[in-house]
């Protein structure tokens, strides 16, 4: 039974429909009964499994390639490095290993990381020992110096709004009860400014979403990064324009209805690169390019050969299969893409340039 339900109804009956966004935003953070506020949900007996959780490679590649950008830029004398959302702080704690590598990168960085769960922040606290880490809620608190910042399957967790298209006007999917059921609604339509532009590229009928807060957050690391310099890798699934439905919730490593247990299920949407490169000007963007492309480009085949020198039986077999969920079309390697965030003045990310 979920605990977030009758609270759910309560408001609902109170105050009428809510948006998909509202929706997303009670199930995830919910003070008592969020879904990320009540536990870990990573791993093999959490409800997903992410990229740095499946392979140490994932985080050294992305940790190099933030090392190769702060070389190009000359080498700024101090930066911030910061990661959203960091879960079990395995990606980060991958990277800084990686980082070793580079002369003077963790002489001049200082950690940040941003994290609203509480049970998170515990676990990056133990597996970042060492490095000493500052917690924030938001980006606005980071310090401004040049900005080194990963993100990977965080922005899908930020809440969407929807649309279908009803003519030149919008109807937003909402949702109600139908005696005492969470029911999908829609309203009446009406014009949108913001999805004025989507008008030339869709059709009656068609949903296009918006997640109005990875814009605002995408806008805050473009004006960081056109004024101090730095540079941002964001890996999530999606592609270059929002089109379709995609809201969905995922418990025990299987879908489940969207509406069946609020609160208790992970509820993420695809991410859409388009939105976020333009929201970061002046910053430029380049990509979003395929993960498995990206992780080819930087080397990640020639790493895995080197750590299979040292591996034999199950966990050889372990080894080259977490190769190919990372890389391969089939598995994480072209649904999840890699978009980078650089200054005018420098060149793009490694790996991201066509
Ligand atoms: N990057 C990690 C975890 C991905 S899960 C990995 O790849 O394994 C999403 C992460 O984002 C979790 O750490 C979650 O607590 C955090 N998160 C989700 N929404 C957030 C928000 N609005 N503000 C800050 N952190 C958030």
């Amino acid at each position: 039974m979920s605990a977030l339900l009758p609270l759910l109804q309560a408001r609902l009956r109170a105050e009428g429909p809510m948006t998909v966004a509202e929706y997303m935003m009670l199930c995830l953070q919910h003070p008592q009964h969020g879904y990320y506020t009540t536990r870990d949900p990573l791993g093999v007996a959490g409800d997903f499994t992410t990229a740095p959780e499946i392979s140490q490679m994932f985080g050294e590649v992305l940790g190099l390639c933030l090392g190769q950008c702060w070389l190009d830029q000359g080498r700024p004398a101090r930066l911030v490095l910061a990661e959203l959302g960091p879960g079990r702080g395995t990606l980060m704690a991958d990277a800084l290993r990686a980082l070793r590598g580079v002369p003077g990168f963790l002489d001049a960085a200082e950690l940040h990381l941003v994290e609203s769960s509480q049970h998170l922040r515990a676990a990056q606290a133990s597996r970042l020992q060492g490095a000493a880490p500052v917690w924030h809620d938001g980006l606005d608190t980071l310090p401004e110096a040049p900005l080194y910042l990963l993100a990977n399957e965080f922005f899908d967790a930020l809440p969407v709004r929807q649309f279908l298209r009803d003519g030149a006007g919008w109807r937003e999917r909402v949702i109600g009860l139908r005696e005492d059921q969470l029911v999908f609604g829609l309203t009446e339509a009406t014009p949108q400014a913001v999805l004025e532009p989507r008008l030339a590229d869709t059709q009656d009928g068609d949903l296009v979403e918006r997640c109005a807060p990875a814009e605002a957050l995408t806008g805050e690391i473009g004006r960081r990064i056109a004024e101090h310099g730095g540079a941002a890798l964001i890996v999530d699934y999606g592609s270059d324009r929002s089109l379709g439905d995609t809201l969905q919730a995922v418990r025990a490593h299987a879908k489940v209805p969207v509406l069946a247990v609020p609160g208790q299920a992970d509820l993420t949407a695809h991410v859409d690169f388009g939105a976020l490169a333009r929201a970061a000007a002046p910053a430029c963007a380049s990509g979003a390019v395929p993960q498995g492309v990206f992780l080819e480009r930087l080397g990640i085949t020639q790493r895995a050969q080197a750590l299979a020198r040292r591996l034999d039986g199950a966990a050889l077999q372990s080894h080259i299969a977490a190769h190919r969920r990372l890389t391969h079309p089939d598995e994480m390697g072209r649904l999840f893409k890699v978009l980078g965030l650089h200054p005018r003045s420098a060149p793009p990310p490694p790996g991201l340039t066509e």
